[in-house]
């Protein structure tokens, strides 16, 4: 091989390890360091810079392996936050929240997977801030990565689409407009515990919006919440995914997971 296409083949095989292979115990140092600088929801802690992603794409077909969440047709393999049948409505090829019925999620459990998952912000836009095409995609439950029309949209940085909610804001804003189809691919390590519940591994997470990086092994300080960074407290090891009604009707399609264990 030629010294310049080694160089090429190297440097292509070093990217591909840095991002699709996050469980190697190091973490993104610049993300990680930027989390003890800034207090919870921080209107100072800059906003990431923009970039334009592809334009959208049809629906990515699921590989053989995938566990299919919704494959737009209805939601059986959902319920909503209280076990009751989910009253999001299907239509086409997506689902949609309804506000006021409640945050809805998968009847089984799971740990650390590959989610994808795309979605989509109402048009026209409505609202400002947090109160603009928000929801959100809770692995196990507990841990958020946020949804949110962030399209010409300001709000707090950890808070914007693609965040870890109230940790950490992603790498790029990598949001398209609203009414066109989004998609997040999350690669999510459960956390660990031991048999009296003590923390033996944090969550981490490696997220791509659109195409584009925006978390790289970020190592979560615990459950995600408003206004707080709770500890972790030992749970079981799989555990429902969630999706958030927080009122406005947010679109989702094309839902399947890879389980990593
Ligand atoms: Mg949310």
């Amino acid at each position: 091989m030629k010294p310049k296409n080694f160089l090429i083949s190297a440097s292509l095989l070093i990217c591909f390890l840095g991002i699709f292979i996050p469980a190697s115990g190091s973490f993104n140092p610049k993300q990680q360091k930027s989390l003890d600088q800034w207090a919870i929801h921080d209107l100072e802690r800059p906003l990431p810079p923009v970039v334009i992603p592809g334009p959208p794409l049809p629906p990515v077909p699921p590989p053989s392996d995938a566990v299919i969440l919704f494959d737009g047709k209805n939601l059986f393999n959902w319920v909503d936050a209280k076990g009751q049948p989910a009253r999001w409505k299907v239509e086409n090829d997506y689902l949609e929240v309804v506000p006021k019925t409640r945050n809805i999620q998968t009847k089984h459990g799971f740990g650390s997977c590959q989610l994808h998952i795309e979605w989509m912000t109402p048009s026209p836009a409505r609202g400002e801030g947090q109160d603009r095409g928000n929801s959100g995609v809770f692995l196990m439950g507990l841990y958020e990565v946020q949804v949110l029309d962030s399209y010409e949209n300001k709000t707090y940085a950890d808070g914007m689409a693609g965040a870890i909610y109230g940790q950490y804001p992603p790498l790029v804003n990598a949001c398209r407009k609203p009414g066109e189809w989004q998609s997040y691919d999350i690669i999510f390590y459960a956390p660990k515990f031991d048999a009296e519940g003590k923390l033996l591994e944090p969550a981490r997470m490696t997220v791509i919006h659109n195409g584009v990086l925006i978390h790289h092994n970020a190592e979560l300080t615990g459950p995600t919440a408003h206004k707080a960074r709770p500890p972790y407290k030992a749970h079981a090891a799989k555990l429902p995914l969630m999706l958030q009604d927080h009122s406005h009707p947010v679109r989702f399609r094309n839902i399947w997971l890879r389980e990593l264990e």
